[in-house]
C-alpha cells in the first residue's frame, strides 16, 4: 500500500540522494503458523479483530537488534496529535520506527512495554496505520535539509514560526484580467518579505486565529 507512496516524486528521491533510508516490514513474516495470523479474537468478547502480540513483539525485537532507535511510534487515534513542531523534532532524529495497527488496534501490552510515542494524525478513524505512517514521514522527510532543493523554501511553509503561508503566484503576470500583486514584480526585496509577512499574518488572522493565540 505504501511502497508505491515511497517509490514516487520527492519520498524516491530522497532515498536516491541517500538523505533518508526508509524500509517496510511486514508482520506476517513475523509470524510462526502456517497462516502467517497476524491477528485474533479480543478477549472479552467485543466486536473486531486485535493484532497480536507475538509478531509485533518479534518484529521490534528483530529491528531493535539491528540498531538503536530514538522513538517507537504507533499511529493511533488517541495518541497525541501530529504538527508541524512534532515534525520538525523528529527530523532531527537518527532512526524512527513507525507500527501501523489495523482492525480494532493492536494488543494493548505492546503500546506498554515497547511504544515510546503515539501520534494521531487528526479526528477521524482510518482503517489501518498506514496512511498515518506516510503522512508522519513524508512531513518528516521533506525537511531533511537537501531534500527539497530550496532549503529556504521549506522554513516558508504554512505552520512554521506558528504563521499560514502567504499566497504565491507564477507566470503569467496576468491571465485572464487577473493580476499578479504589484509589489511582487517591483523587484524590491525587503518590501516584498514584508508584503508576505503581512499576508502570512492576515491570513493566519482571518483563517487560523488560533495558531496565534499559542505564541
Ligand atoms: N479501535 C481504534 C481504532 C482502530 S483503527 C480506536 O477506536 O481508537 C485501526 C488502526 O488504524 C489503528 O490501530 C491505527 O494504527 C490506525 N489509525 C486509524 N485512525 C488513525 C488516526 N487518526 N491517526 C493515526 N492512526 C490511525
Amino acid at each position: 500500500m505504501i511502497e508505491g507512496f515511497f517509490n514516487c516524486s520527492i519520498m524516491a528521491r530522497a532515498q536516491k540522494k541517500g538523505i533518508a533510508e526508509i524500509h517496510i516490514h511486514n508482520l506476517r513474516d513475523y509470524t510462526t503458523d502456517k497462516y502467517r495470523r497476524v491477528d485474533d479474537y479480543p478477549f472479552g468478547g467485543c466486536a473486531g479483530m486485535v493484532m497480536k502480540i507475538e509478531p509485533i513483539a518479534r518484529c521490534i525485537s528483530a529491528l531493535k537488534e539491528e540498531r538503536h532507535y530514538d522513538e517507537i511510534i504507533f499511529t493511533t487515534p488517541d495518541g497525541e496529535q501530529f504538527d508541524q513542531p512534532m515534525a520538525n523534532t523528529l527530523s532531527m532524529k537518527e532512526n524512527l520506527m513507525i507500527l501501523c495497527g489495523h482492525f480494532k488496534g493492536i494488543d494493548y501490552r505492546i503500546r506498554e512495554h515497547f511504544i515510546t510515542k503515539e501520534i494521531s494524525i487528526g479526528d477521524y478513524v482510518l482503517t489501518g496505520g498506514e496512511l498515518a505512517a506516510a503522512v508522519i514521514t513524508d512531513s518528516i522527510v521533506r525537511i531533511i535539509p537537501g531534500v527539497i532543493s530550496d532549503e529556504q523554501s521549506a522554513l516558508s511553509d504554512s505552520f512554521q514560526d506558528n504563521l499560514l503561508a502567504p499566497p504565491v503566484y507564477t507566470r503569467p503576470a496576468e491571465y485572464n484580467g487577473w493580476k499578479v500583486p504589484d509589489i511582487l514584480l517591483s523587484g524590491h526585496e525587503a518590501k516584498i518579505r514584508e508584503w508576505e509577512f503581512q499576508q502570512s499574518l492576515e491570513r493566519t488572522q482571518k483563517l487560523r486565529p488560533d495558531l496565534l493565540k499559542d505564541k
